[in-house]
């Protein structure tokens, strides 16, 4: 069953035009499951109905024309139940409506089952016979799978269609909201720009074209292109070059020298398809057939197939418009859009230009989202449904606050989202303008605020001179940034540079956390559950090498000066410190016997861990024998209470630190660190965040860690408040049973305190 369903679906994959693959998957499953007829039905929401969209079966000529109201027959009741329903006799069913055009009096039996894309219902699907019995149960779940399937079929064809219509008539382009995950708060409008690594075949949206000649001419083009830049690439490797990646280079040279491919693609382009559509199709097809191949070595070399052919689309593109796509060139105004956000393409992108950040895959906390925050860059995260093909070149309007991204705005909108802007620049100037005065409640109370450092060198110096310090600096930014290791002495000037620039403020420097979302390209680890794998501590307690270079350097570097701090990332037990701190004190020995005979003096630093893991709630008072200051990295701390992935857009609804039981675990760990007498500061991003800063002072931290970015508006917000107030707050919030009944407490509050113009757009 499982070949044939695989089979149906590369089939109805192969076929570009929605209409056509549903035709050809009701036909293949009346032909291979042996019924009388299968028919696809799919959901109009603004006339409330389900239209007849592919049969075979029915009577042909109600394709199109026949729509079912939402609340009636059997159709309608498959839709409003959610669920499967299988009967013996439809006829006889209380449901039943006879719809004359559709011609299906003989049938009897009667399979239904929706078509469901996050919880939205998409469409049905049946299988009907004229024999009077109940589907078998092997059946049902056939029709169930393909339904699944079927489904992100046709919400991507959904928004493909709606999008692609609007890029057809350019004088007159089509409003269409597109909806993600807020990811940095903020509004921004510009041109979408998405980079080369984005553009591949599997965002490729099909075109017809009038000049197959010209066609032809720009896919040879692109192929010569390509086994030029293939011929530099294997060259350049040709030196010590493994194996396997020879083998794939060979593969390569092969394909391209292959007149099959050529043929085929230069056939469909006869067809009415342009090249970079005649491309996409040929090659989806190829790849399928190697996917298909029993020998797993087979069924990797589809991906190179892929691989050769995105490289092929860029070069088409290139001949086409005379420019491939960079970040470097963007030259306007413009919104990042890719399908996963690096940060190397954030710092290849011109900053002057960078106005938004759309990320197809991720969520508010992936890395990605927390570089856009840093930066203070509005960005949405996991637009799941919209390809940056498709975004590419559009007049955008992104909110940062609601996750909303509104693609080619009429008039109206563009104006008043226009205005929403300027009252954003009005309120953060009013920010700014305050910016020196001392970050104190209402009531006297004193809030160190801290600096989140790390993400990028260049952003933070300039604005963390009202800071405290910096309470997190994360140091496996420079490690993902490079193409091998850091040595120690490049370690040493990087950490030296830093503790320096404010050798009277303290600086906590965090051992390497890789691992989970943050891989190094040359250290790869592959595991099927990576943020609960090797990460953090786990991993650099397993490699002394690496730990005690990074330690021996954050040594050095802080010879002469008193301000360093050591911060161990993913701690889950007491003997992970032990261990931790056995490996520093031999570093600090070596250290102390290097320059033992010079008159420079090193600093025992003091030494602090992570409450990110939840087993450590409970080990607080061990800990606190262990350590000299505790930082509650409500990030990680957050996804793992909660069992949701940070990274995962799926779940992304589920992962939220205003989760009532996330503030009680905040709370009592503030409570039991000051019961035991050791520091306790927040870095997690719920402290660079207005509700989340209230909700923590009111807890009793009087420390916050946040990207500079959120310093100062962290600053307004603590001196606009109240502790008697925000204490109040806090009994609503951790009495509350979910996060949205928190959310609407704190939003109530700062409205009332007028502050409302820092959690959501206008002032
Ligand atoms: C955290 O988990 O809250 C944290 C500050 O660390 P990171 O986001 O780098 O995992
Ligand atoms: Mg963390």
């Amino acid at each position: 069953m499982l070949t044939t369903l695989k089979r149906i679906v590369q089939e109805m994959n192969q076929i570009p035009e929605l209409d056509q693959a549903l035709f050809r998957v009701a036909s293949r499953v009346k032909q291979t499951m042996e019924v009388d007829s299968c028919s696809i039905y799919l959901a109009d929401e603004e006339k409330q109905d389900f239209i007849l969209k592919a049969t075979d079966g029915l009577h042909p000529d109600a394709v199109e024309m026949v729509r079912i109201g939402f609340s009636e027959g059997l159709i309608g009741l498959v839709g409003q139940r959610e669920e499967p329903l299988n009967i013996e006799n439809a006829h006889k069913h209380p449901r039943f409506k006879h719809y004359p055009e559709v011609k299906e009096e003989s049938y009897n039996a009667f399979l239904g089952t929706p078509i469901i894309h996050q919880r939205r219902v998409l469409g049905v699907i049946t299988m009907q016979q004229q024999a009077m019995r109940r589907f078998s149960e092997n059946e049902e779940a056939f029709l169930v799978t393909l339904a699944a399937q079927l489904a992100l079929e046709v919400t991507n064809a959904e928004i493909r269609g709606a999008l692609s219509n609007s890029s057809s008539v350019e004088s007159m382009p089509i409003q269409k909201n597109v909806r993600g995950i807020p990811g940095s708060p903020g509004l921004a409008i510009g041109t979408g720009f998405s980079t080369d690594s984005s553009i591949t075949l599997r965002n490729w949206v099909v075109k017809r074209a009038s000049d197959p000649d010209l066609e032809i001419r720009l896919y040879r083009r692109g192929v010569e292109l390509t086994r030029k830049h293939v011929d530099i690439l294997s060259e350049r490797l040709d030196l010590g070059i493994p194996d396997d990646v020879k083998s794939i280079f060979q593969l390569y040279h092969h394909l391209l020298d292959a007149n099959s491919l050529g043929r085929e693609v230069e056939a469909k382009i006869r067809e009415g398809w342009d090249a970079a559509s005649s491309l996409k199709m040929v090659v989806e097809d190829y790849a399928a057939r190697f996917q298909n191949m029993e020998d797993p070595y087979m069924q990797e070399r589809a991906i190179d197939i892929v691989d050769l052919s995105n490289r092929i689309l860029i070069n088409i593109l290139y001949e086409e418009k005379g420019q491939q796509p960079s970040a470097r060139e963007a030259t306007q105004p413009s919104i990042l859009v890719a399908e996963e956000v690096s940060a190397s393409m954030l710092a290849e992108f011109p900053r002057q230009y960078l106005q938004g950040i759309i990320s197809i895959r991720g969520s508010n906390n992936s890395h990605a989202a927390i570089l856009a925050r840093a930066m203070g860059v509005p960005a949405v995260m996991g637009c799941q449904n919209v390809s940056p093909a498709l975004l590419n070149g559009k007049e955008l309007l992104l909110d940062g606050y609601s996750g909303e991204v509104i693609v080619s705005p009429e008039a109206t909108i563009r104006s008043e989202f226009v205005q929403l802007i300027d009252e954003e620049k009005i309120l953060s100037k009013r920010i700014e303008a305050d910016a020196n005065l001392a970050s104190e409640t209402q009531d006297g109370c004193r809030i160190a605020l801290y600096v989140n450092a790390g993400l990028s060198a260049d952003i933070e110096a300039t604005q963390f001179a009202n800071a405290d310090g910096i309470g997190l600096y994360r140091t496996e930014i420079p490690f993902m940034l490079r193409q091998r290791f850091p040595s120690e002495q490049e370690q040493v000037e990087l950490y030296r540079q830093i503790l320096m620039a404010t050798p009277e403020q303290t600086i906590t420097m965090r051992t390497l956390d890789v691992g989970g979302d943050k891989p190094l390209p040359y250290f790869p680890i592959n595991e099927e559950n990576p943020f609960l794998g090797w990460r953090g501590i786990r991993l650099t307690l397993d490699h002394p090498d690496i730990f005690l270079v990074q330690i021996r350097a954050m040594l050095r570097a802080s010879i002469g000066l008193t301000n360093l701090q050591i911060m161990l990332p993913m701690i889950s037990s007491v003997s992970e410190v032990d261990e931790a701190r056995r490996l520093i004190e031999q570093a600090f020995d070596e250290i102390c016997d290097e320059i033992k005979h010079t008159d420079r003096m090193l600093n025992k630093p003091k030494l602090g861990i992570m409450l990110e893991v939840p087993s450590v709630l409970y080990q607080l008072p061990q800990l606190a024998k262990q350590v000299d200051f505790f930082s509650v990295g409500s990030n990680d701390l957050t996804q793992y209470l909660l069992a949701v992935d940070r990274n995962n857009t799926r779940v992304a609804g589920l992962y939220n630190s205003y989760h009532p039981a996330v503030l009680s675990a905040l709370y009592d760990i503030v409570k039991q660190s000051d019961a035991n007498q050791v520091p306790v500061t927040v870095c997690g991003e719920i402290a660079g965040e207005p509700g989340g800063a209230i909700l923590l002072v009111a807890m009793g931290y009087r420390k916050l860690s946040m990207n500079a970015h959120n310093l100062r508006k962290i600053n307004w917000v603590i001196r606009n408040v109240s502790l008697h107030d925000s204490r109040m707050l806090l009994t609503k919030a951790l009495t509350a049973s979910a996060h949205e009944e928190v959310f609407s407490h704190i939003n109530q509050y700062l409205e009332h305190r007028g502050l409302g113009g820092l959690v959501r757009a206008g002032s």
